[in-house]
């Protein structure tokens, strides 16, 4: 048998390597100087004057950009269950509930058109996902939360880079853009997050709980002309500071961030144009002119093909090719299920994208020949 072909891998180089080494002979391991340059180049990235604070991972970011923009126990935040579990159980942490609101046919996004009748009295915010890199409806969804004063906080653990209607994710009006550097994502620091705002309340909140609730993060401790012994406690905070050694990782990869997405692009554009006579439904793209970070490429299974979406997987894995599923929905996982009574088909569009979707292997790691083979195995399965 052929060498495995994993679903994901990281793409780190020589320059992500002396990056880190730099890191290592400064002396600085924990949140330090490159800490504070990876935020300044994800600001000036991202640009339209917003500032960026690292956190350790998009999880702990999306906890404190909620618990920033003032989310309290018993408030409900609107959601999709079309995500990882980590956009919803950070409501949890502040006790407060999502409330799971359907996703359109297509896009796998968030239907703006089904949020506003799960708006309430108790509603205080929306978390949109832009699922695999497809930016969701922003004008839709912000006009939803101006008219009924609710905060938004983006899910952008795919989006970066990820345009609609030619601006970046990260510059529209929400109170909070959240990004991940989880492995397997478009860029990678192993585990790291990003807040993105340009809300000075929220990013000065975020600043302080992300380290101990103190009123000053440990590098400004160090270099300020206060006693460098003294910091106040305004909050019972989080220890959720990225470190010197991820950050190092951080500034390398977002350099590369736009030759990544290229690289995604093309490779999707390959897949799109050999599975077009199959029978599946190819990923939605990105209107005309607009940017798709494609993190992930999933295939749906149509109703005519020969195996079931699981039994393919196997037979992608008997052919030493790694698949994987984004996502379970939420609503039919235990907790979500058990804890809200939810049903399979009160998210029809969910479950019925769920049980026919495969992410297959796109990664700027993979080889012509790792394509190509990715390729033939779906054919000889499907075709
Ligand atoms: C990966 C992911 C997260 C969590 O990111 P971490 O950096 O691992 O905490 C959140 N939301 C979505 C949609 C994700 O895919």
């Amino acid at each position: 048998m052929n060498d495995f072909l994993p679903f994901a891998l990281p793409d780190i180089g020589e320059e992500e390597i002396a990056e880190v080494m730099d890191s290592l002979r400064s002396g600085w391991l924990t949140t330090g100087p490159k800490a504070k340059r990876f935020e300044q180049d994800f600001a000036a990235f991202v640009g339209d004057g917003v500032e960026a604070i690292a956190v350790n991972s998009a999880t702990a970011g999306l906890h404190i950009a909620l618990e920033a923009a003032g989310i309290k126990e018993s408030d409900e935040v609107i959601t999709t269950p079309y995500t990882f579990t980590a956009t919803a159980e950070v409501v949890r942490y502040l006790n407060a509930h999502p409330v799971f609101v359907d996703i359109e046919p297509d896009t796998f996004n968030i239907d703006p058109a089904k949020i506003e009748s799960a708006i309430t009295s108790r509603t205080k915010a929306i978390i949109p996902v832009h699922f695999a890199g497809l930016a969701c409806d922003m004008d839709r969804v912000i006009k939803i939360a101006q008219k009924h004063g609710l905060k938004v906080v983006e899910d952008a653990a795919h989006a970066l880079p990820t345009t609609y209607k030619g601006k970046l994710i990260g510059t529209f009006d929400s109170d909070a853009t959240v990004y991940s550097f989880y492995v397997t994502k478009t860029i990678a620091t192993g585990e790291g997050g990003m807040v993105v705002t340009r809300n000075k309340k929220v990013s000065e909140r975020c600043r302080v709980m992300r380290l101990h609730g103190i009123d000053r993060d440990v590098f400004n401790r160090y270099s300020s002309k206060k006693p460098s012994w003294h910091y106040e406690i305004i909050a019972p905070g989080f220890k959720y500071n990225m470190t010197d050694i991820a950050a190092s990782l951080g500034i390398q990869q977002l350099k590369k961030a736009r030759a990544f997405q290229k690289r995604r692009s093309e490779m999707s554009a390959y897949y799109d144009s050999v599975f077009g006579d199959l029978p599946v439904v190819l990923p939605p793209k990105a209107p005309e002119g607009d940017i798709h970070a494609w993190h992930l490429y999933v295939l749906r299974l149509s109703d005519k093909a020969p195996v079931s979406r699981d039994r393919f997987i196997e037979m992608m894995a008997e052919k030493g090719i790694g698949c994987s599923v984004h996502f379970i929905p939420l609503h039919i996982q235990p907790y979500w299920r058990d804890t809200y009574n939810l049903k399979p088909q009160d998210f029809p569009n969910a479950l019925h994208l769920f049980e026919r979707a495969v992410s297959l292997p796109l990664y700027t790691k993979m080889s012509e020949k790792d394509l190509k083979r990715v390729v033939e195995a779906v054919r000889n399965i499907l075709g």
